[in-house]
């Protein structure tokens, strides 16, 4: 942990990092002079939504985006209106980093727009989200209709560009920037997720991205150290106002309907919306298998997952089973196949599933840190809705709480 300037440059030299010594002498004095860290928030999407979840966090001299999404279909995307006037920023060439929590796409997709215009910054993510992006945007430049070959082209050096350039970060890795440190740590949610904690000489913030609680198909829950501790988290609440849904409730309920069907003697076709679900259905598929909670069935994956299962095997994720092919499935013979082009002789089944906290985890994680400000973003709408703020009265409610709710508005600025 920082505990002051000696200490930074204890670590710097501890961690041989190779920044000059002036440099280092620099930025300590410039924190020395400083005093309080400013601390500025806008969601820029994601706000009380969940769609394009992309974040603006200034710390000092610092201008960071947390995350740069938007919805596959470009339907919504980050609006950058807020940040681009005083006392903000003149262009976005002024951002300094980016920080990409995990490679969904409501969570990654506007990187590459972003590209050019955010051209001196910094973008650091994981080995694991690093080699997902290179797929998924691969996978979707497939999908979408160029008006010229040379478009498409264009497109895809771009996602090139953008995806070779990201700085790959390791959990627990504490990363030095002006003014300020980052450490990923494992957020569970899908491989690769990451939290980015973010520490100056007097504030330490937490941003979670999505994470889970649980142990979920492909990864365990999310690891923070034991003696971590933050002032102020800019949190995924996307169950904050759903304190009746039963935990699990939707995967559970598509994998009885998918085992239903199969008994029924049909082939159905698991369609998802993204190519990183694809991948998580057919883990969970194959598991149920080798569980025999279901019957064992010949799944036939289209090519771009079977790319991307090979590109997590070596990274060690093993995914696939013997009984699972590439391609397109043999007439006759009961089958499932998971992939974007569906058959008309297959029952499609739409599947998507969301491995964020319940309420109940989400309520618990904020009393255990008890950070003095919550930021809740990416919250989401259901039939378990409650108008009633049922979070911050049980937080009022326990005398050691200390936390102060902010349900951010996108577009909307907030001093923290
Ligand atoms: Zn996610």
């Amino acid at each position: 942990m920082l505990a002051g300037a000696g200490l930074i440059r204890e670590l710097l030299y501890e961690k041989n990092t190779g920044i000059e010594t002036e440099k280092i002498s620099a930025l300590i004095q410039n924190m020395k002079k400083r005093g309080k860290s400013k601390l500025q928030f806008v969601a820029l999407g994601g706000g009380q939504e969940v769609g394009a979840s992309c974040y603006f966090l200034q710390i000092d001299d610092a201008y960071i985006l947390l995350d740069c999404g938007k919805s596959p279909a470009g339907s919504c995307a980050p609006d950058f209106t807020a940040i681009l006037k005083p006392p903000f920023l003149e262009s976005l060439g002024q951002i300094s980093q980016i920080f990409i929590s995990h490679s969904h796409y409501d969570h990654i997709g506007a990187l590459k727009d972003l590209a050019d215009q955010c051209r001196n910054a910094g973008v650091y993510a994981t080995p694991i989200t690093k080699a997902l992006l290179f797929h998924i945007f691969w996978n979707l430049n497939n999908r979408q209709r160029y008006l010229s070959e040379n478009a498409q082209e264009l497109d895809e050096i771009m996602a090139d560009i953008t995806i070779r350039s990201i700085i790959e970060t390791g959990y627990c890795r504490e990363i030095l920037l002006p003014g300020y440190t980052a450490t990923f740590y494992e957020a569970g949610h899908i491989p690769g997720a990451a939290m980015v904690y973010l520490q100056t000489l007097d504030r330490r913030i937490l941003y979670t991205g999505d994470f889970s609680c649980r142990a979920s198909a492909l990864t365990s829950p999310y690891i923070l150290p034991e003696t971590l501790s933050f002032d102020t988290v800019i949190i995924c609440g996307l169950h904050a106002k759903h304190p009746n849904l039963p935990p699990g409730r939707d995967l559970q309920s598509q994998l009885s309907f998918i085992k239903r069907k199969l008994e029924q003697g049909r082939s159905v076709h698991l369609e998802t919306i993204q190519l990183t679900k694809g991948w998580e259905i057919l883990h969970i598929m194959n598991k149920e298998m080798r569980k025999k909670t279901m019957p064992l069935l010949p799944i036939y994956i289209d090519r771009s997952l079977c790319l991307l299962a090979e590109e997590m095997e070596r990274m060690h994720i093993p995914v696939r089973e013997a009984w699972n092919y590439v391609g397109t499935p043999p007439r006759g013979g009961q089958c499932i196949m998971i992939g974007r082009n569906p058959s008309p002789r297959f029952m499609s089944i739409k599947v998507d599933f969301s491995l964020h906290p319940t309420y109940r985890e989400l309520a618990d994680f904020i009393e255990k840190y008890n950070p003095k400000t919550v930021v809740l973003v990416h919250t989401g709408t259901s039939e378990f809705q409650t108008e009633a703020n049922y979070l911050e009265m049980e937080l009022l409610a326990k005398a050691s709480s200390v936390s102060q709710l902010i349900y951010a508005e996108t577009g909307a600025i907030y001093t923290l």
